[in-house]
């Protein structure tokens, strides 16, 4: 497949409001010595052990996949205000249910109510649930692919899908794993969501990986309050805040609670203290910017 067809899909994305885009032979997933870290995962993550044969291999969700497209969305930029922004949405739950997203969990917001700790929100979650959004534009992008390839067919991917999205991001050339355990781009920081779709059609050649650019630094590892980061881009989720705010079903232990710092949904300290995250000014998609 030329490559000119790569760089016009590339521009359907970007139309699309995407700030990144890349390819990446589905064969070189399988190839690559990718291991998910299984150890110690909590009971709401099991199902990560059950579907790691098709994060292994995308040919297992995707029968038909040649290739994939995988882009970023940048959700943040160095122009963005966090205090006027958590300000908009002061009103938690109303605000949590206008844009879509199950509440935060009510044992942590009596836990920082009672105490007066003032409640904060990763700043992904002050935009409409992005897997809506991502997803619609993807499909967009697809339907376009389609117009031009009549044979392509494609199966899109937006967090949910058992796929080793940062995997394809890291080897496509996305960015790098960093100590905090999130694609960082050199340009783009790690404020940004990502999402792709496994295609029928073979695109590949431009796969470059990145260059590992934390170096000595260690701030994520030094900021961490819970400790929850391994160093070498793995992160204990049994420690992690955000994973115990949007994704855990168990009750959440105290010491977590103790050491949340008013992290009421999410949490972004790792990503708020990194080098890599500061004067940011990409152009975001006014879908992805926050809504109150
Ligand atoms: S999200 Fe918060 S708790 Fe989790 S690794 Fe980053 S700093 Fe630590
Ligand atoms: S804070 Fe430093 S070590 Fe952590 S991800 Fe950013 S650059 Fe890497």
């Amino acid at each position: 497949m030329p490559f000119d067809l790569g760089e016009k899909f590339r521009r359907f994305a970007y139309e699309e409001g995407a700030n990144l885009c890349a390819f990446l032979n589905s064969k070189k997933i399988a190839a690559s010595n990718f291991i998910l870290d299984l150890q110690n995962l909590p009971a709401s993550l099991s199902y990560l052990e059950k579907t790691l044969e098709k994060r292994r291999d995308i040919r297992k969700w995707h029968p038909t996949s040649k290739s994939v497209m995988i882009c970023a969305w940048q959700y943040w930029n160095g122009k963005m205000k966090y205090p006027e922004s958590l300000g908009g949405a002061r009103n938690v739950n109303s605000f949590f249910a206008r844009n879509s997203r199950k509440p935060p969990r009510d044992c942590l917001m009596d836990y920082l109510r009672k105490r007066n700790i003032s409640f904060k929100i990763a700043r992904y979650a002050f935009c409409h649930d992005y897997h809506k959004t991502i997803r619609r534009k993807l499909e967009k992008v697809l339907g376009r692919i389609q117009e031009t390839c009549l044979n392509a067919k494609g199966k899109i991917f937006v967090d949910t899908s058992p796929v080793a999205e940062k995997v394809i991001g890291l080897l496509a050339g996305l960015g790098w794993l960093g100590k905090n355990g999130l694609l960082i781009n050199k340009k783009l920081g790690s404020y940004f969501l990502i999402g792709g779709i496994s295609l029928n059609l073979d695109i590949s050649g431009f796969a470059e990986e990145y260059e590992n650019l934390c170096a000595d630094c260690n701030l994520c590892l030094e900021h961490c309050p819970t400790k929850a980061l391994k160093g070498d881009g793995r992160v204990s989720f049994e420690k992690c805040l955000s994973y115990w705010t949007t994704q855990a079903k168990e009750k959440i232990p105290l010491e977590i609670k103790s050491k949340s710092g008013g992290w009421l949904y999410g949490c972004d300290i790792c990503q708020e203290v990194c080098p890599y995250n500061k004067n940011l000014d990409a152009t975001l998609d006014p879908e992805l910017m926050p809504k109150f």
